[in-house]
């Protein structure tokens, strides 16, 4: 298997494009396509700070490399969740990527900052599945700690993979006022609320995967421990089985999808009421106390 730019031997052949790469040229056009979203979508320029929120696995610390290499002002965010077994190791690869690349790391520990740990709080609420929680969490954080810092947008490395994967299941639900929210990027519709930026939108796990590892990067592997059975996981294998008998139908599912929504979705009303601020801590919420408050309100 040859390059298809420069005829070398090729390290990866991206099916979806008809396209086999040698490392130097596979990097160049990782970088390009993560230049073009950022551009297309008007996400962020070179001077504007951007939180960038990482987890420790391959997709986010790809993401802060991939950006400081392109000279963009990252900060790297990592949440400390307390999930045992996890979450020190994963705060060890982002602590040292961020050391490597020279970037400054803003960790928040929810047990040391509230007072208790994702596993904790879950179990005062059984009504809650965890990743729903887990998710509630990391978006408060993440938009909190962007506010506290004055930084006006936070990136995040979700892939095709997940974006399509969330795409099958809005779709089988008809959640429109999801589909309409689904897209690489979000503007700020508050002061107190930062854009959202997913400039991997349009890469795959796979040439993630490949990046990271060709860029030396040492990511944290294992899944987290409530992962297991999540529907996510079948979306995506369901869509690998597709792709694999038709390549190409992830990345013309979500682009076709996103052309979609700029012409139906991007302004309908979803009914939503405006948003004011959370008379505990001031962040924007459609409710008099936020959620996120809400788990620490002591009858609740
Ligand atoms: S799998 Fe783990 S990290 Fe992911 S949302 Fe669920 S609890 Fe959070
Ligand atoms: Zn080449
Ligand atoms: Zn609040």
């Amino acid at each position: 298997m040859k390059c298809k730019v420069c005829g070398e031997k090729a390290v990866i052949k991206l099916r979806q494009h008809n396209l086999a790469l040698c490392e130097e040229h596979f990097i160049e056009r990782f970088r390009r396509e993560v230049e073009r979203t950022l551009k297309k979508y008007e996400m962020f320029d070179r001077g504007q700070p951007v939180l960038v929120a990482v987890s420790g696995g391959k997709d986010s610390l790809s993401l802060l490399h991939v950006l400081k290499s392109l000279d963009y002002k990252v900060t790297g965010l990592f949440i400390d969740l307390g999930i045992e077994g996890m979450s020190e190791k994963a705060r060890a690869k982002v602590e040292e990527l961020a050391a490597r690349l020279d970037v400054e790391l803003v960790v928040v520990s929810l047990k040391d900052k509230y007072g208790e740990s994702l596993p904790e709080i879950a179990k005062r609420r059984p009504q809650h599945r965890i990743c729903s929680l887990c998710g509630m969490i990391k978006r408060y954080l993440m938009n909190k700690t962007a506010y506290d810092l004055g930084i006006k947008v936070v990136a995040t490395g979700h892939n095709l993979d997940d974006e399509v994967s969330s795409l099958l299941s809005n779709t089988l639900r008809w959640d429109v006022s999801y589909l309409a929210k689904q897209s690489p990027y979000l503007p700020s519709v508050h002061p107190k609320l930062a854009a959202r930026a997913k400039p991997l939108a349009f890469l795959t796990e796979r040439e993630i995967a490949a990046y990271a590892i060709l860029s030396e990067i040492d990511f944290h592997r294992e899944a987290c421990p409530f992962s297991r059975g999540a529907k996510t996981l079948f979306y995506k294998h369901l869509l690998n089985e597709i792709e694999v008998r038709s390549p190409g139908t992830k990345l013309r599912f979500y682009r076709e999808f996103q052309s979609f929504r700029k012409r139906y979705l991007r302004d309908i009303d979803t009914g939503m009421p405006p948003l004011r601020e959370c008379k505990i801590c001031g962040m924007p919420t459609s409710l008099e106390v936020c959620a996120f408050c809400r788990l620490f309100q002591r009858d609740n």
